[in-house]
């Protein structure tokens, strides 16, 4: 099986609509292949067909500047510079904007400059490997956002570096797409971008759209959650991972020591208004660990959080407690502000 189409199968099974009363015939859809995943849009009422069709130009636009394969790529033109500045679009410089900022709030957790490391464990080919010790040690000495040079719409990256935008892209695609529906008047709305989901107002009934938190362990669920105008990513160590010596190692690296991140959590999902920011967030937290990323949530705010460890425990944060339900086999815990 394709591996695209196996993405899809899988992330088809995080949407679900509450009960459906409207009228089928009034949904758009399209469905495509981008950003390396299946993206499914579906949208309501008048303009909608031709505001899909702007939505999924936006998306492949996104694909366009941030694809670290295509060599046509902004992205690509960064990463090829050999430390020379490059003038970079205003679209760009927002997401490294952001990404540069969540790297100094996460003291390092979430970082774009980690190319060369994850090209080494060969997630960018799927031809796997274990690297030397060595060599990741050489690899590090190149990575690190403070080696970044940046500012007004010009980067410089070192000898040997290169960014990856992995982390963020499809978060920015889905504003993206967000902005131009809305922008024709859509306000029912659901775009499901290889699991990265983005919602517009509520089902065209007007009851919340219910969201499949996806199940790490396993097929289907682990949770379903309500929700109306929210953006919801999950970052999780069952999306891309090979096993080695029943070992798990997971395309997420921690920074710190060039490895997959191994700290326990299978999966983190973040609730927020940007899909930019609940992207980078998503997979900050899963590298900062279930303590660290509470810790992070209680003193940032501004988004909710759902934690699924190894041991099934699920911790969620209170802002949406109440429009959250388990599926069995998980204990949940509710994660509260400290006075
Ligand atoms: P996501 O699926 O959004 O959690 O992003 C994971 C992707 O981001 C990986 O496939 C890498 O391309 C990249 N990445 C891996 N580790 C990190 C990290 N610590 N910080 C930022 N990006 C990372
Ligand atoms: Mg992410």
């Amino acid at each position: 099986m394709k591996i695209q189409k196996l993405i899809f199968l899988l992330t088809a099974s995080l949407i679900l609509t509450s009960c459906s009363s409207y009228n089928e015939a009034d949904v758009n859809k399209e469905e495509f292949l981008a950003m390396d995943t299946y993206i499914s849009l579906s949208a309501y009422g008048e303009n909608s067909e031709v505001a899909l069709a702007n939505a999924r130009r936006e998306i492949k636009s996104a694909e366009a500047l941030l694809s670290v394969t295509d060599p046509n790529s902004e992205i690509s033109r960064i990463n090829s510079s050999g430390g020379e500045d490059v003038v970079i679009s205003d679209d760009t410089a927002q997401i490294i904007n952001f990404a540069l900022h969540l790297n100094e709030l996460t003291e390092g957790d979430f970082d774009i400059t980690l190319y060369p490391i994850t090209k080494e464990w060969g997630f960018t080919t799927g031809e796997y490997k274990i690297p030397d010790k060595e060599k990741i040690a050489e690899l590090l000495e190149v990575t690190g956002c403070e080696n970044v040079i940046y500012g007004d719409n010009v980067i410089a990256l070192p000898e040997g570096g290169a960014i990856d935008l992995g982390a963020l892209g499809k978060g920015f695609a889905a504003d993206k797409a967000v902005t131009v529906l809305k922008e024709k008047g859509i306000t029912s709305a659901l775009l499901n971008l290889g699991g990265n989901i983005a919602a517009i107002g509520g089902n065209p009934n007007g009851n919340p759209w219910s969201i499949g938190i996806q199940n790490p362990f396993g097929e289907g669920n682990a949770a379903l959650l309500k929700i109306t105008d929210k953006a919801v990513v999950t970052s999780g160590n069952y999306q891309r991972y090979f096993e080695q010596n029943g070992k798990r190692y997971c395309h997420i690296i921690d920074p710190k020591t060039g490895f997959p991140t191994d700290n326990g959590l299978m999966s983190v999902t973040v609730v927020g208004d940007s899909g930019l920011a609940c992207d980078g967030l998503s997979t900050a937290l899963f590298v900062m660990g279930e303590e660290k990323a509470i810790e992070f949530w209680r003193q940032q705010g501004g988004f909710d959080v759902i934690i699924i460890t190894e041991d099934k425990r699920i911790s969620v944060t209170e802002g949406i407690y109440e429009n959250f339900t388990a599926e069995g086999g998980f204990t949940v815990e509710k994660v509260e502000k400290l006075q």
